[in-house]
């Protein structure tokens, strides 16, 4: 995920024309600014390389996933499914909005499985948000058939896989909104920042509104007008600088990809020749933006055997199993209801509390990340690197 690997002078030749104006402020400073927008710009051009219609960029792919939800109308008493192997921030957008986080298994894919899906819709759904985890797709069009059928909207949290397709077609682009991050380690990067995507206008007007205090900026686009107020908001504003940053990246992004599916494929073969390996589904090799190699063992032995002799040559594989930040059975404050609220909201309401989250609750996942080891792929990959890992890879394939 490594947009900062290409940082260069586009960046900051961007950035200068932001400076050159003085105006950080996305809207309004209209004589100032002498017709740079990059904030808008940006989104302009967001939509143009995805193909949706609208965006709107706002701070975080955090802050996304909750613009998003706001603009669909989640709240209170609802509840949100998502998968039990994604970021912590997927689900505390979800908590932050009010309503309450289900989880479903991942299946190999290592995303969203369709069958959990559908065992875990109440009449209280309000959204799904599958997460196409680590560069690749989630199973995208039956999980949108299911939710389809139920009349339930989907954000597709798509934060780790800028650049990625499913025939063709942009992630992002299937559900109601698409939502992306381009913090530090994301594939592009702007430092901080998220972008909310759809080709609903009506939802682009709730999140552009939501987004700045309940500003409209339809009647004066750049800037700001109307002022009816539909309804309050909050501030989730990017900033031109940002904005200017994002152009740069967007325009790396494919070679990014390109450099990336390159680099993966060398690992791949590595990794192909250990006894009883297995790779993650890719629904579509062609759309994988190819961030991550992640390949399965048998069992979670066999993996922590074959990791063992991968860490003795210094370059050890992720086990998401693991992973605190990533995998539901170790998100301890999560099943501890663990909250700075003094009432207990969101977790408790009125004293009692509204949810309880099993750790235990998702064994199909459990295995399956158990036995699952990953590594990053590099988009400049340092040979010395690349070599120690293939030799590595080599030593736990005849080990
Ligand atoms: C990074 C990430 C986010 C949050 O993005 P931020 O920009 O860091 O707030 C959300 N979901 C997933 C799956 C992520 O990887």
């Amino acid at each position: 995920m490594p947009g900062f690997e290409v940082f260069g002078e586009e960046e900051k030749q961007q950035a200068l024309e932001v400076f050159d104006t003085g105006v950080l402020f996305r809207y309004e400073f209209g004589e100032q600014r002498r017709g740079v927008y990059k904030v808008r710009e940006f989104e302009q051009a967001f939509c143009r390389y995805t193909g949706a219609t609208h965006a709107q960029a706002v701070t975080s792919g955090t802050a996304a996933l909750k613009v998003a939800l706001a603009a669909l109308g989640v709240g209170p008493g609802d509840e949100v499914i998502t998968q039990g192997f994604t970021f912590v921030a997927t689900w505390e957008a979800i908590l932050d909005i009010g309503a309450l986080p289900v989880f479903t298994e991942v299946d190999t894919t290592l995303n969203m499985d369709p069958a959990d899906l559908e065992k875990k819709i109440t009449d209280r759904t309000r959204a799904i948000i599958p997460v196409h985890m680590l560069g690749a797709q989630a199973r995208i069009t039956e999980i949108m058939a299911i939710a389809d059928r139920h009349g339930i909207p989907v954000i597709e949290d798509t934060a780790q896989a800028a650049g990625a397709r499913l025939g063709g077609r942009h992630l992002g682009t299937f559900g109601a909104i698409g939502t992306f991050s381009f913090d530090s380690v994301k594939t592009m990067t702007t430092g901080e920042g998220g972008m909310c995507i759809t080709s609903d206008e009506e939802l682009w007007r709730n999140m552009s509104e939501y987004h700045d205090h309940g500003h409209d900026h339809v009647v004066n686009p750049g800037g700001r007008g109307g002022e009816g107020r539909r309804f309050f908001g909050f501030n989730y504003r990017m900033m031109e600088l940002q904005g200017a940053i994002g152009l740069a990246q967007l325009a790396k992004l494919d070679s990014m990809v390109a450099a990336q599916k390159k680099n993966k494929a060398v690992l791949r073969e590595a990794a192909a020749g250990i006894d009883g390996v297995t790779f993650r589904t890719l629904l579509d090799e062609e759309g994988d933006s190819a961030t991550f190699l992640a390949f399965m063992l048998p069992d979670r032995e066999r993996a922590a055997e074959v990791n063992a002799v991968l860490r003795g040559e210094g370059v050890g594989a992720i086990n998401f199993g693991d992973n605190t930040w990533h995998f539901y059975p170790r998100w301890e404050h999560l099943a501890g209801g663990r909250t700075l609220c003094k009432t207990g909201w969101p977790f408790s309401a009125h004293g009692k509390r509204r949810i309880l989250y099993d750790p235990d609750a998702l064994p199909a996942s459990a295995e399956l990340m158990g036995r699952t080891l990953v590594y990053q792929v590099p988009v400049r990959m340092d040979e010395a690197w690349r070599d120690k890992v293939v030799a590595a890879l080599a030593r736990a394939a005849g080990a």
